[in-house]
């Protein structure tokens, strides 16, 4: 490809709307151009990174024996009324009617769809076990679009779905697909890590994320270099034991906290350490509100609390709701005479005593709090985000946490869809049983993102080389003819030797030229400049390390081809 003739609208500047690199990268570099919100054009350079995520994962997935499919993304209510999903999935389904007025969604994913048509097709232990994969778009109405095709609303995923005879077999599809995974994101040139992970609404029993390591991930990992444990903090756990110097319980007594509402804010006014403070936080769930009472010092995990209330979401009690149960504004909630609400607390609030809570009144809390004193003792489980160095669940060593962003997610689902979708087969004794199936899910165009959240300097994108747009770029720095002659034949060499390369034959400044190369990331740039004509020597450098070496371009065809 010649760029003159090529379709890439860089940007000098920042795009305002992107918080996250990649986006902004994306967007500068001409990978991707917004239509609506969360919803993305993939432009030529954008898309050749984004089919070559794909034909990894496509090449992998038939190296572990899955089949590919192509499900339709329109999907009829029936089926997901069948699971129950069609009323529980919440606002992420867009549904719509047709014409006849017949009820349809666009599909999020696909275990309804994949369930009915096995179900329909397979009868016998003999056709188990079977795992079938596509890679089509998805749509999901997502609450907060953001971050470009990180979290869309209509992306491209690979999803796959097992079906086995048994528990045993699952386990059997389940590694297979594990490894698969471990070879996609290896060949993508990213560093991940597997991390156990909530199986959230879909349901099911074990679960693995694959988490693309950066910095501004939006999960966060909890990980044992000791022994290996990886968790996601949203159900990571901890050794960790709370215990408390056994205290004398002091008078209960109330104070004037005229403005001061937050934990930091409530242990200034005080002078009391927040570890001190227990925070009383409102939730809704399942139509219900519960008070949750944690130490201030400490993070609530809503995903615990989620499971542990078997609701698929919980969401933060809105400001009036908090008004209308504890009768004072937020940030002065409080367990002591708080009625009409269930109430639970972290473990760190066990044989804590003489702590300070909101007194649900406008600027006041109370000091000295006991439970079984001042309100009945709580119910007490872990629901607690771990934090750095808590001891490690598995072996008690520190753990440390990071952060990733997640390109893949793998699910043992069990019988939950084939039992409600009555996706049976005859085992060897001729007695019907349900399929046990496992998910697994890849964002390609998510990997591609995190792909440069992951590799990326202030002046652009450094793409692993497996999933560049390109190999190599070709900067030719002047009109002559000379070095355009020379430019097109290491462009042809490179090209039909299967080394893609990109030639940059515009006449623009050799310094518009050397910006949009760093930009747009091509790991290596082959520069053609006027010393050419006195030494007959070329520069190439690599992007990854800036490195330069003075090549011929015998050397500079000969280096690129040996290192594809
Ligand atoms: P998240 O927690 O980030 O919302 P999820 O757990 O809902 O994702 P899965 O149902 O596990 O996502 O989907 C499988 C994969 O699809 C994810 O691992 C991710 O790579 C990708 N994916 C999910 N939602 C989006 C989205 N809105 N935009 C782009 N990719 C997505
Ligand atoms: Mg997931």
């Amino acid at each position: 490809m010649k760029l003159s003739e090529y379709f890439l609208p860089t940007l000098r500047e920042d795009p305002a709307e992107a918080e996250a690199v990649s986006h902004r990268l994306m967007l500068r570099a001409g990978m991707i151009r917004k239509l609506a919100s969360g919803i993305y054009s993939w432009l030529p350079m954008g898309l050749r990174s984004l089919r070559k995520v794909e034909n990894i994962v496509r090449e992998e997935m038939d190296r572990a024996g899955a089949l590919e499919v192509l499900l339709p993304l329109v999907q009829p209510a029936e089926l997901w009324q069948e699971t129950g999903r069609w009323d529980n999935f919440g606002k992420e389904l867009l549904r719509f009617k047709d014409r006849k007025e017949h009820d349809f969604c666009l599909g999020p994913t696909h275990e309804e769809v994949i369930t009915d048509l096995v179900r329909r097709e397979v009868r016998s232990y003999r056709d188990l076990p079977l795992i079938l994969y596509q890679i089509a778009p998805k749509f999901r109405d997502e609450i907060r679009p953001r971050f470009g095709v990180m979290r869309a609303r209509e992306f491209l995923m690979k999803d796959a779905y097992s079906f086995d005879a048994d528990e045993a077999g699952l386990n059997r599809s389940y590694e297979v697909m594990y490894a698969a995974y471990e070879r996609i994101f290896s060949r993508c040139g990213l560093r991940f890590r597997a991390v156990l992970a909530d199986t959230g609404a879909i349901g099911g029993s074990e679960s693995h994320e694959f988490m693309v390591l950066a910095e501004t991930g939006e999960d966060r990992l909890a990980l044992c270099e000791a022994c290996g444990y990886a968790a996601n903090v949203e159900l990571a756990e901890s050794k960790k034991e709370f215990s408390y110097p056994q205290e004398k319980e002091k008078p209960l007594e109330k104070v004037a906290t005229p403005g001061v509402k937050s934990v930091e804010e409530v242990s200034a006014f005080l002078g009391v350490s927040p570890s001190r403070l227990v925070k009383t936080l409102l939730f809704k769930a399942g139509g219900e509100v519960v008070a949750v009472l944690i130490r201030g010092d400490l993070e609530l995990n809503e995903v615990k609390l989620r499971n542990l209330l078997g609701v698929p979401e919980v969401e933060m009690a809105d400001a009036e709701t908090v008004e209308r149960i504890t009768r004072a504004p937020v940030g002065f909630a409080g367990p002591v005479g708080l009625s009409g609400v269930r109430i639970l607390a972290d473990l760190s609030v066990r044989g804590l005593r003489n702590f300070v809570t909101g007194a649900n009144e406008p600027d006041a809390h109370l000091i000295n709090v006991n439970y079984g004193r001042d309100f009945p003792e709580p119910e007490f489980y872990d629901l607690r985000v771990v934090s750095e160095g808590d001891p490690c669940p598995r072996c008690g060593r520190p753990l440390a946490i990071t952060r990733g962003i997640e390109v893949g997610h793998i699910f043992k689902l069990g019988t939950k869809y084939s039992e409600a979708m009555r996706a049976t087969f005859l085992d060897r004794e001729g007695k019907e049983r349900p399929m046990v199936m496992g998910c697994y899910g890849i964002g390609i165009g998510r990997t591609v993102a995190a792909a440069i959240e992951q590799n990326h300097d202030e002046a652009g994108i450094i793409f692993p080389r497996e999933i560049a747009p390109f190999v190599a770029l070709i900067l030719t720095l002047g009109p002559e003819a000379e070095l355009m002659e020379i430019s097109e034949r290491i462009y042809h060499t490179l090209n039909s030797s299967g080394v893609e390369t990109l030639w940059d034959d515009r006449d623009e400044r050799p310094g518009v030229k050397f910006k949009d190369a760093d930009l747009i990331g091509i790991p290596f740039q082959i520069i053609v400049g006027r010393r050419f004509k006195e030494t007959g020597r070329v520069e190439l450098k690599e992007r990854s390390t800036g490195q330069r070496e003075d090549l011929s371009p015998e050397e500079v065809v000969k280096r690129l081809q040996g290192s594809a």
